[in-house]
Formats: C-alpha cells, structure tokens, sequence
C-alpha cells in the first residue's frame, strides 16, 4: 500500500506513521528525519537545508523532490511505504505522479491549531533516531532517554513558539490545498486527531481498511 499521511506539523503524523508501519510492515519515509539526518550529517543537502527548517519555511521543492525520488526507489520500498511530510505542496504532489508512483491512499489528520500550538510546546525527540514523545500525552519511560535507542530526547529547534506560528502559516498556505487536490482524486480520508494517540490509531487504521 502507498499512503499519504497529511497534517499540519503537530497533528501527530510521525507517530501515526509508526503505528502503521508495525501493522502494515512497510517503510515509513519522513522528509523531516531525512533532513534532521543529513544535517547531523553535516551533507551539502543539509547545510542548505538548515535555514529554512530553522525559520519555519519549507525547503524548496526540488531539493525535497531529489531525496524523495532517491528514497522510494531503494529496495524496501517496493511493496509500499507511507509517506509522512511529503507532499508538501501542490508541486510536490505532481512530482510523485510524474516519477510513476499511483498514490493508493492520503490520511489527513486534522487537529486545530490551538491544540497544535499545546502538542508542539510539550514535544521532545530523540536526537539520535527521531523518535517523537510528548511530555504529557507520551512520555518516554525515562524522562529525556527515548525508550527505543537510549538516545536523549530534547526540544527540536524549530518546536519554539515563534517558529511553531511561521510552520503553521506555511502549513495553511501552501501545504492545505493538497486536501483539495486528493479529495478531487479520491484519495482522501479525513481523521479527526484524538487527545489520546491510540484513538488516534485506531481511526487511521480503520481508515486504511475503509
Ligand atoms: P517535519 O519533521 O516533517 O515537521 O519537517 C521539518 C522541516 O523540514 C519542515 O518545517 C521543512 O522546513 C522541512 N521539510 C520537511 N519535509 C518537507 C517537504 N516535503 N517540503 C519542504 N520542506 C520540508
């Protein structure tokens, strides 16, 4: 199954696209954590990346378009993946039907900004394999080691408050339109995000079988 996960930053698509990953046994492919990587990494791609992540932007397309075309044809994607942070724009989303891939399925996880604003504040990530924690609604065992890699889970640089307003303007903007654009394929299923992650999960779930 090839899936879209879509949502504003916050909404919760990472750990969705956790769960998913566990019960449909395909790769989970982030946008985010590739860049996050590259730029631990200290690559070309990475440096580049870094001020727009920084302030909030989007990366521009073509640099996203790259890593994507290169990631979906590695081996494990074969039998599906789900894509989460990517598309981002309309662009983006051409792009992917251009490189022949025939999207089965696009989740879009909608939460209200005023609840993005609070998840956002409490989030913490593991420096080390990304993973995603909320101080409240998910802890780690341990507070500040993840529970999957012992790594240390801090606040990502552009989870302050100001970059938080700028990422959800640009997610307004330029990354919402895409429900349009599905929806006119047939491809949308809309989730209404829960305060609790497995309600969440069980609604995305549900989705992918409907
Ligand atoms: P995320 O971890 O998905 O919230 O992504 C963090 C940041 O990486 C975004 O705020 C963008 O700066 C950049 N990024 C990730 N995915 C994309 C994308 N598909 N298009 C443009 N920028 C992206």
């Amino acid at each position: 199954m090839k899936l879209i996960l879509l949502g504003a930053p916050g909404a919760g698509k990472g750990t969705q696209a956790e769960v998913i990953r566990e019960h449909l046994q395909i790769p989970a492919v982030s946008t985010g954590n590739i860049i996050r990587e590259a730029l631990r990494n200290g690559t070309e791609m990475g440096l580049k990346a870094k001020s727009y992540m920084d302030s909030g932007a989007l990366v521009p397309d073509e640099v996203v378009i790259g890593i994507i075309e290169e990631r979906l044809q590695q081996d494990d994607c074969k039998n599906g993946f789900i894509l989460d942070g990517f598309p981002r724009t309309v662009p983006q989303a051409e792009a992917l039907g251009r490189m022949g891939i025939e999207i089965d399925r696009v989740v879009d996880i909608e939460v209200s900004d005023q609840a993005i604003i609070q998840r956002l504040s409490g989030r913490r990530v593991c420096e080390k394999c990304g993973a995603s924690y909320h101080v409240e609604h998910n802890p780690s065992k341990q507070e500040g080691i993840c529970d999957k890699c012992g790594g240390n889970t801090v606040v990502r640089k552009d989870d302050k408050p100001e970059t938080v307003l700028e990422r959800l303007e640009t997610y307004h903007q330029q990354t919402e339109p895409l429900k349009a654009f599905y929806e006119k394929a047939g491809k949308l299923v809309i989730v209404q995000g829960q305060g609790e992650v497995s309600d969440t999960s069980r609604l995305v779930l549900a989705a992918l079988e409907a």
